[in-house]
C-alpha cells in the first residue's frame, strides 16, 4: 500500500522498519544463546504483610545483561514472546523459582515465591504439566507458589483462559491478577475468576496521599478483594505516605522500592532474618522470624 505513494519517504520508512526488524532478530538470537548458556538471572522482590512488616514472599523478576547493557525486561520479554523463546525461558524461570522457594522452606522460612507468566506460556498446552513437574522436582508445596497473570491477559480469550486457570487452580498453586486496574476486567468479573490474590497496579498507589479519587478507587479494590476472600497486594509503594494510607485502608500486603528493591536471593534471606527497614516497620523494631 505504501508503495503507491512513491518517493523517498517510503524508502526511508522501509529502511527504518528494516532496521527495527534486524534489531529484534538480533536480540532474539542473542537471547536464545543467553538462555542456552543460562546467562539470565533472577532477582527477587520481597512482599510484606503491612500490619506486621513481615516478609511473606518474594516475586521473581528476570534480568539480562547483554554485554555491558542491562536490557529492560519489558523490551526483551516482548521479543521473547514474539519469537516463541518465552516458552523455553519461562520453563527455566519456573524451575529456578521453585528451587529457590524450596530452599527457603528447607531453611524453615515460611515464605512463598511468585512467578510472572506471559500469555504465550499460559496458552502452551503443556503449561500446567510444566508447573506440576517444576513443583515435583523441587519439592515445593503447590500452595507456596503464586502464578502472576496480568489483568490484560484475562480478556484475550476468556473461555480458554478460564479453563487454564481452573487447571492451575486444581494443582493447588495460588493465582494472582497482576497490574489490576489497568485492563478491562471489572470488579464484577473478579468474582468469576479462581484468583487468590489481586495486585493493585502502581498507577493507583503513586497517587495515594495526594489524589483523593485514586485513594477512593484503591480503597474500593481493597474492600472488594477482601469481601471475595482474596489477598490484596499494593505494588509500587515508594513513599511513606502511600504506605500509611494503605495500612489505614486495611490493605493486606505491599511491595515496592520503599519496602525493598528487587535483589539477589541472599539479600532476601537477610531481610527475612532481620526484617525490613525502620521506615517500613511499624514499630521501628525488626519483626520476629519464626
Ligand atoms: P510486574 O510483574 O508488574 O513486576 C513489577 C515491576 O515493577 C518490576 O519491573 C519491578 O522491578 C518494578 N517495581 C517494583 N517496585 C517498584 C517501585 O516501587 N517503583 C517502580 N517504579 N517500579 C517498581 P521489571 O523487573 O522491570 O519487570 C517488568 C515486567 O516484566 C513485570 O511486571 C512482569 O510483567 C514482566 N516480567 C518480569 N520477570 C518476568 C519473568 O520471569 N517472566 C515473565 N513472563 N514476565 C516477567
Ligand atoms: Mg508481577
Ligand atoms: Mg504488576
Ligand atoms: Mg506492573
Amino acid at each position: 500500500r505504501a508503495k503507491d505513494t512513491g518517493g523517498g519517504r517510503v524508502e526511508v520508512y522501509e529502511a527504518h522498519m528494516h532496521a527495527d526488524v534486524v534489531r529484534r532478530l538480533d536480540m532474539a538470537s542473542d537471547l536464545q544463546r543467553a538462555i542456552a548458556r543460562e546467562e539470565l538471572q533472577l532477582q527477587y522482590q520481597p512482599i510484606v504483610e503491612l500490619a506486621t512488616s513481615r516478609v511473606t514472599g518474594a516475586e521473581a523478576l528476570i534480568r539480562w545483561r547483554r554485554g555491558d547493557e542491562a536490557v529492560s525486561p519489558r523490551a526483551f520479554l516482548a521479543v521473547a514472546e514474539d519469537s516463541g523463546l518465552i516458552v523455553a525461558l519461562g520453563e527455566w524461570v519456573l524451575r529456578k523459582v521453585c528451587q529457590q522457594g524450596a530452599a527457603w522452606r528447607d531453611a524453615s522460612w515460611d515464605v512463598g515465591v511468585s512467578v510472572n507468566i506471559a500469555l504465550r506460556q499460559l496458552n502452551a498446552p503443556h503449561f500446567p504439566a510444566q508447573v506440576a513437574a517444576a513443583l515435583a522436582e523441587s519439592g515445593l508445596p503447590p500452595s507456596a507458589l503464586t502464578i502472576e497473570l496480568s489483568e490484560r491477559m484475562l480478556v484475550e480469550d476468556a473461555g480458554l483462559i478460564a479453563d487454564r486457570l481452573a487447571e492451575l487452580h486444581d494443582l493447588g498453586v495460588k493465582l494472582a491478577i497482576d497490574d489490576f486496574g489497568t485492563g478491562y476486567a471489572s470488579l464484577a468479573h473478579l468474582r468469576q475468576l479462581p484468583a487468590d490474590i489481586i495486585k493493585i497496579d502502581p498507577s493507583f498507589i503513586s497517587g495515594l496521599g495526594q489524589d483523593p479519587v485514586l485513594a477512593m478507587l484503591t480503597k474500593t479494590i481493597v474492600q472488594v478483594g477482601r469481601d471475595l476472600g482474596m489477598q490484596v497486594v499494593a505494588e509500587g509503594i515508594e513513599q511513606p505516605r502511600q504506605l500509611a494510607e494503605l495500612r489505614e485502608m486495611g490493605c493486606g500486603y505491599g511491595q515496592g522500592f520503599l519496602v525493598a528493591r528487587p535483589m539477589a536471593a541472599p539479600g532476601v534471606e537477610a531481610l527475612i532474618r532481620t526484617g525490613v527497614g525502620e521506615q517500613v516497620s511499624r514499630t521501628g523494631s525488626a519483626p520476629d522470624v519464626n
